[in-house]
């Protein structure tokens, strides 16, 4: 299983990274989780747009999701015609909040270029991977994932605050890709976003191998955020996650 970091930037893209997006690669499918702003360029560096099999969206606020916009531009008014409908995993009302996104009517707004599967906490299989879902800890629906494949295990955060359903996605996993939206200080929001450190205490109570910090938002200094998260016991190995950065899982 190859993970591939398509943007790590949080909230907003930033110079050297669009928002969030991830490419999961195993036996040669490809799933992309997340599509936040300005992903679909990057996506272009490391995949074929046209070779993607899935999309997966933890949830809809605008720099998890909103390069779909491009995404369906580019697979409905290709050259050579329309490309076949790919799956589109999101919480309740992606179809309908996607098509307002881009000012399409419904019928059909962007089914014809997306076969939309609404999420619900539990397991399913989406190409070769083993997909588990649970609610984290934000202020619209959001879910967070568990993906296996080969006996390796990633799980990725999303956007949330503190979270045990985050825990158990992680139990274990050989990768925790861990939202680091804050650094400590006063009158931190609850319920909403990590710090590093929460982060790295998710990660230690998980029993997760390797800490890779992500959502990492562009105001903050991520040496601070590495610095924070390396503060707060977690045993395993942690870093940065950066655009382009690619981790095989074997
Ligand atoms: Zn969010």
């Amino acid at each position: 299983m190859r993970l591939t970091v398509i943007g790590c930037s949080g909230s907003f893209p930033g110079p050297d990274s669009p928002a969030s997006s991830y490419l999961l690669e195993a036996d040669g499918f490809r799933l992309v989780l997340d599509l936040g702003n300005g992903a679909l360029g990057t996506l272009q560096r490391h995949a074929d747009l046209y070779g993607i099999d899935a999309v997966c969206l933890s949830h809809l606020h605008a720099d998890h999701c909103l390069d779909l916009c491009p995404y369906y531009v580019a697979r409905t008014f290709h050259p050579g015609g329309p490309r076949p409908r790919i799956p589109v995993y999101g919480p309740e009302g992606t179809a309908s909040r996607m098509a307002r996104s881009y000012g399409l009517d419904e019928p059909p707004g962007m089914t014809e270029a997306f076969e939309f599967l609404t999420l619900a906490p539990g397991t399913r299989r989406i190409g070769p991977f083993q997909v588990t879902t649970a609610h984290v800890n934000h202020p619209v629906e959001t879910f967070g994932f568990r993906l296996e494949h080969a006996g390796r295990v990633i799980a990725y955060s999303a956007d949330t605050g503190e979270s045990a359903a985050l825990i158990g996605l992680a139990r274990e996993a050989d990768l925790l890709l861990c939202e680091a939206s804050l650094l400590d200080g006063p009158h931190l929001p609850r319920d909403l976003h990590l710090t590093a450190a929460q982060a790295a205490q998710h990660a230690a109570r998980a029993g997760a191998g390797q800490l890779v910090l992500t959502h990492l938002v562009p105001w903050n200094d991520p040496a601070r955020t590495l610095e924070e998260a390396r503060g707060a016991s977690f045993p395993g190995p942690i870093s940065l996650a950066a655009s382009g950065q690619v981790i095989d899982l074997g």
